[in-house]
């Protein structure tokens, strides 16, 4: 089925698809160039090594003590005096995070591969059956057709009943014609003006909205459907996700750092960039502390720093409106928990390493850490206890981590009674306010990675693409886009950008739908 999937998905043009092909535009421009990259996460990173690898020098200024960003570790001591790598929540890239994993190859040539698959997931809620994602085919249109046959949430009658000119509008993204026509609507109002049944709703399509850790009520529906299509309806690799089987800091981090330092790469961790500044073009000084010069400055943190770093920054917001909106106004997602527990006793051996709740209270995401992290599974194998880790996103602002961690807690006995039982060993709970927002009506404001600002790029799972792209994926190719964005103008080779399908498997139906019924229900034009 896998085969056959994948074969009827290339003929109907679910392939990877080349959305920047590697190009030398002329001969290198000779001439003293630094490039100073503030931010040491996936998007960083992947500029940094584009970037080394044609003989630029690089300066990476990280804010924290060590690489990674929000797919960073740390060692802490538990209660029982063991000391495992806690990760920020990230738990695997899908296949096809293409670019990540061009960049990660640098790293692991050989045959023994870095990633391997994770468990199985499951989306479960208190009132319906449980849906499975990951044992669809792999590919479109026969995945989407698994779906709608498969699924008890999805009925016939259902899809009939559905407003078919909004179903077109999920089916038939189309990067241009998405935004102008979603973007000024929430998630929540697309979703509504759907009219499925509110089990299809919540079972199918919330856990997308979720999952980008934002708030389906004030998420643009645009993102919404660029996601779907991302994650599922131009995939050709299906929903599996894959990771190293351990702490990130071992496999990932360690090795690229070397890598990078091999090359001549400074990195300063420790070292947050406050404001950049400068009398002429192309002549940075960023500062961090100290002062550094620098040609091209690659703002690559999170999309709070890059606001704060730009509003303190008036001469890199002058000359470009989308700069100054971001300075202007934060754009982040509501605040996000993230709680770790480690219990005395094991869950029911049937739970899946992933289960997410598709109407949730509080609670998101549940991982079984000690199903597939080597850490934790040593841990549980010494112990027979279990690592369970618990996500709500789109938490109240000012909320406690600890609080919000008892309260997933209490929701997973709910959902789980087994786990009423076990009694915690030790727990680490936090809570982030730096995911990315996609604010209604955002798309117009949102920059690219090429800014109007002579030597300003930016690169960040916040930043506009003109491909599909989310998270993970969008984090390393606005990183090699930003990169490639200076090799262009100096003349050595740039690097390929990889990303699924640019346009829906029924864009051209929802074009022409478009001509024939332009006004749409409930806003959906
Ligand atoms: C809980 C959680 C779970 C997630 N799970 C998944 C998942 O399963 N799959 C997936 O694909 N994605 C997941 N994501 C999203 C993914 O982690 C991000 O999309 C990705 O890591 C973003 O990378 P980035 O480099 O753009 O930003 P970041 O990782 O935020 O990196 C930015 C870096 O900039 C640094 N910095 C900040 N301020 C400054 C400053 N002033 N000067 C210098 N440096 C600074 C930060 O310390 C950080 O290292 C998850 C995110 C969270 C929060």
């Amino acid at each position: 089925m896998v085969l056959v999937s994948r074969l009827v998905g290339r003929m109907a043009g679910m392939r990877p698809y080349l959305a920047s092909a590697p190009a030398a535009m002329h001969d290198p421009v000779p001439g003293r160039l630094r490039v100073v990259v503030a931010g040491g996460g996936i998007a960083g990173a992947s500029a940094t090594v584009v970037l080394t690898e044609r003989g630029i020098p690089v300066v990476v200024c990280e804010a924290a003590g060590r690489l990674g960003g929000h797919l960073g570790t740390h060692p802490r001591t538990l209660l029982d005096g063991t000391v495992p790598w806690i990760d920020h929540g990230l738990h695997g890239f899908f296949r096809q995070y293409y670019n990540w994993r061009q960049i990660l190859r640098r790293i692991s040539p050989g045959p023994a591969p870095l990633l391997h698959p994770l468990g199985s997931y499951s989306v479960i809620s208190a009132r319906w059956p449980d849906e499975q994602f990951d044992r669809l085919p792999p590919a479109p249109p026969l995945s989407i057709l698994a779906l709608a046959h498969r699924s008890l949430s999805l009925r016939l009658r259902e899809l009939a009943r559905a407003d078919h000119a909004v179903g077109l509008s999920m089916l038939g993204f189309d990067a241009d014609q998405t935004y102008a026509h979603l973007d000024q609507l929430s998630a929540e109002q697309l979703l509504a003006a759907l009219r499925l049944l509110e089990r299809a709703r919540v079972m199918l399509f919330n856990v997308f909205a979720h999952s980008s850790f934002n708030d389906s009520a004030s998420m643009s529906a645009a993102e919404l459907v660029a996601m779907f299509h991302f994650y599922f309806l131009a995939n050709p690799e299906g929903l599996g996700m894959d990771a190293p089987h351990a702490d990130y800091y071992t496999p990932i981090w360690a090795p690229l750092r070397r890598y990078l330092e091999q090359r001549g790469v400074q990195i300063r961790t420790g070292t947050p960039v406050t404001a950049i500044d400068g009398n002429r073009p192309g002549h940075w000084r960023v500062h961090t502390g100290d002062t550094l010069t620098a040609e091209e400055e690659v703002l690559a943190t999170h999309a709070g720093t890059a606001a704060r770093i730009l509003a303190a920054s008036p001469r890199a917001t002058a000359s470009d409106q989308r700069l100054a909106a971001v300075a202007a106004q934060v754009r982040t997602g509501p605040p996000y928990a993230v709680a770790r527990y480690w219990l005395d006793g094991d869950v029911r051996p049937e739970r899946v390493p992933f289960t997410s709740i598709a109407d949730p209270s509080v609670l998101d995401l549940v991982t079984l850490y000690h199903r597939f992290e080597a850490g934790a599974r040593s841990w549980h194998e010494r112990t027979g206890g279990s690592v369970v880790e618990l996500h709500a996103y789109a938490c109240p602002p000012g909320a406690d981590a600890t609080n919000l961690g008892a309260t997933m807690l209490a929701e997973l006995g709910r959902l789980w009674p087994d786990t009423r039982r076990l009694r915690q060993v030790d727990q680490y709970c936090q809570v982030g306010t730096d995911a990315a927002g996609f604010p209604v009506g955002g798309h117009a404001t949102t920059p690219d990675v090429r800014t109007a600002v002579p030597g300003l790029i930016l690169a960040g799972d916040w930043v506009a693409t003109p491909f599909p792209s989310a998270l993970t994926q969008r984090a390393a190719a606005t990183g090699i886009s930003a990169a490639n964005t200076i090799l262009a103008a100096r003349g050595p080779r740039t690097e390929p950008v990889w990303s699924v399908p640019p346009r829906g498997i029924l864009s051209r139906q929802r074009a022409a739908a478009m001509r024939r019924r332009p006004a749409q229900p409930a806003g959906v034009r």
